[in-house]
């Protein structure tokens, strides 16, 4: 499917000619963002609007831009595969100068970044926007086992397909759905895949031969108690079967049984079980980018060193990081790159255009959509630095709701792509202040 869209006679000439562009244009930029995802577009449309055309390089090694909250609906056959990406000529600024490239190294005494064929790009001012490293490899045996005989993962472009169509052929024995024990991007997108597979076992009226079971190698199912209690109670009333501490470590996809390792302090610790499975969902377990664990700008866990507050970099202070690359204290996701680039931008262009220190501090806020079927859903917005419930609505947004299913499947994906991706979209802070006055956090 990806072929037949990217290989249309129009997207080859428009590659073409902005990687000879790319080819043609300086090496040396005001400032260079590494990675075009949700969040390095989100920063770098508008820095490349104010600093003035070809100041800012944006390095993508990837032809395709996916928005990849939209997976969670695709594995559920909610929404179109297609719907989810778009060519990266298409979204990154016109003007800013695409690098249709790897970064390899980043040397932040020389102000260089060096690219996968090994040149080099300089800048005055750096963002790094990476994303965060899905590890399949981590998982002994995953790699041989995914994408066939019942094995999937949302987390992937390439496995996200399999999820809806592995689902609809099952109709007996033990359906699993896992959450590793590294940080991840959504969080919550492990279990979402499960309560929708639960619906979706209903409707083909298959349930009652079907055991639903959730594993995650953490000690809750969600970081924050008001929304972990409603997941403990959504989980409940679908029968689903919540095994805390249980992180996955061996998949035999031929003999479909996952092995998994008894995390914590309790009797069983450090034991392994194996469970036989029909189906099986993988969230993998995730890294930091070798390129930037390595490099110098990373702290001890490999994630870019950036002051929780400023997002500018505890070493360099011509370096800012945001989104999943960053060592930010909170819940990886797209909803908190959002409110990280208002931040980031107000503080680099003081910086910048008037040498001011940064000011301006980023809250910790995020959101975790937890789609629990068609048209219910629990919508977590929260602080990740204090654990503080920061909701734009009036009404109780731990239960399921219609309103907020409607949010998260057909406003956010327009406003990611119209708003979010043009610098123009900061999270919902001024909203709240009109929808949920009380919460003005
Ligand atoms: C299944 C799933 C469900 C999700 N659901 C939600 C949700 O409901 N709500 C929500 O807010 N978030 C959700 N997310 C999380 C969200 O998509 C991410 O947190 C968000 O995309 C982070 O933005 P980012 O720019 O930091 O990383 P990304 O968007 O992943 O972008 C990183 C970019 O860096 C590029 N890159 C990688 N290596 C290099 C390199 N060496 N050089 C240059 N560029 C490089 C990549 O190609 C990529 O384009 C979900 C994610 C998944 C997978």
């Amino acid at each position: 499917m990806l072929a037949a869209k990217f290989s249309s006679r129009s997207l080859a000439l428009k590659n073409w000619a902005r990687l000879m562009s790319t080819s043609a244009s300086p090496s040396s930029y005001k400032l260079v963002v590494i990675g075009g995802g949700a969040a390095g577009l989100a920063v770098s449309s508008t820095l490349s609007e104010k600093l003035g055309k070809n100041e800012v390089a944006v390095i993508e090694p990837s032809q395709v831009h996916y928005q990849q909250p939209l997976f969670t609906f695709v594995g559920g056959g909610l929404k179109d595969f297609k719907d989810t990406f778009r060519p990266t000529v298409d979204v990154v600024s016109p003007n800013a100068q695409l690098i249709s490239q790897a970064a390899a190294e980043i040397d932040p005494k020389s102000n260089t970044v060096t690219l996968a064929d090994g040149s080099k790009v300089s800048y005055e001012y750096l963002v790094v926007a990476a994303g965060i490293e899905l590890n399949f490899g981590g998982i002994r045996g995953l790699k041989d086992a995914i994408g066939k005989n019942g094995v999937a993962s949302n987390y992937s472009p390439k496995y996200v397909q399999s999820t809806y169509e592995f689902l609809q052929n099952t109709s007996s024995g033990n359906a699993l759905f896992t959450m590793p024990a590294t940080p991840i991007k959504c969080a919550g997108a492990p279990q979402k895949i499960a309560y929708l597979a639960d619906e979706l076992f209903r409707e083909k009226g298959v349930r009652d031969k079907i055991n639903v079971n959730y594993y995650t190698g953490l000690g809750k199912i969600f970081a924050v108690d008001k929304y972990a209690n409603a997941m403990y109670d959504v989980a409940k009333s679908r029968n689903i079967n919540v095994n805390l501490l249980h992180d996955l470590i061996e998949v035999d996809g031929v003999a479909k049984k996952a092995t998994f390792k008894i995390m914590g302090e309790g009797p069983q610790a450090g034991e392994s079980v194996t469970v036989p499975y029909e189906f099986l969902h993988v969230t993998p377990p995730m890294k930091p980018f070798d390129f930037i664990k390595n490099s110098k700008i990373a702290n001890a866990d490999g994630y870019v060193d950036v002051n929780q507050a400023t997002l500018q970099h505890n070493k360099f202070p011509n370096i800012y990081a945001l989104g999943d690359c960053s060592s930010l204290p909170t819940s990886k996701t797209a909803a908190a790159a959002a409110a990280q680039s208002k931040v980031l931008k107000q503080n680099l262009l003081g910086q910048i255009l008037q040498g001011k220190s940064p000011s301006v501090e980023y809250n910790g806020y995020t959101s975790c959509p937890l789609v629990t079927g068609k048209h219910k859903l629990v919508l977590a917005e929260f602080s990740g630095y204090t654990g503080t419930p920061h909701e734009t609505f009036f009404f109780d947004q731990a239960k399921e709701h219609a309103f907020s299913y409607w949010l998260t499947a057909d406003v956010l994906p327009e406003i990611y792509w119209n708003s979010m991706l043009k610098g123009t979209w900061n999270g919902p802070s001024s909203i709240r202040k009109l929808t949920n006055p009380t919460n003005i956090n």
